[in-house]
């Protein structure tokens, strides 16, 4: 199919509360941190952010409509399940993952001493080689709504190229 070949390229955005007493997984791993994600789901704002990515190039529905928070399936869900179910889409539509990179913007858990684990397990769960997975922590400087730690931006930008 025509319209398969080539390469497609997708952005994908996420921003969550950090609070106290939730654990504090992005990038599908467990950082130790006194606060965490809020959201319906694990609050896995990398995940998320790597999914609207994987969606928005693959021309599929964004996150939100694919799982609804109103929806109690997705309840506490983890979201390297999401991206699983995903994946499976994308490449249903004709497309393989060529390269995601992600920047985290927080002054809560420090990202660079986790960066390696999360450059594995997200390369895992898109089934690409760990080099195809890049990842960075950015400090916010104290400015804007997230300073002080009270949250957590990603911003993910992902590559597809037609199945073979
Ligand atoms: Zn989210």
């Amino acid at each position: 199919m025509s319209r398969r070949s080539g390469q497609r390229i997708g952005l994908g955005f996420d921003v969550h509360r950090l609070e106290p007493g939730r654990p504090c997984i992005l990038g599908g791993v467990e950082l130790p941190h006194a606060t965490g994600p809020a959201g319906h789901s694990d609050g896995d704002a990398v995940l998320h952010a790597v999914i609207d990515a994987l969606t928005g190039a693959a021309g599929l529905d964004d996150v939100g409509t694919l799982f609804p928070d109103t929806d109690p399936t997705w309840e506490g869900a983890d979201s390297a399940r999401l991206l699983g179910s995903v994946l499976e889409r994308v490449h249903g539509a004709g497309y393989r993952v060529v390269n995601v990179d992600v920047v985290i913007a927080t002054e809560g858990p420090r990202i660079a001493p986790h960066r390696a684990a999360m450059r594995a397990r997200m390369a895992e769960l898109l089934a690409v080689e760990v080099d195809a997975v890049n990842v960075k922590g950015k400090s916010l400087e104290g400015l804007g709504a997230l300073a002080g730690g009270a949250g957590v931006a990603v911003e993910a930008i992902c590559l597809l190229a037609s199945g073979d």
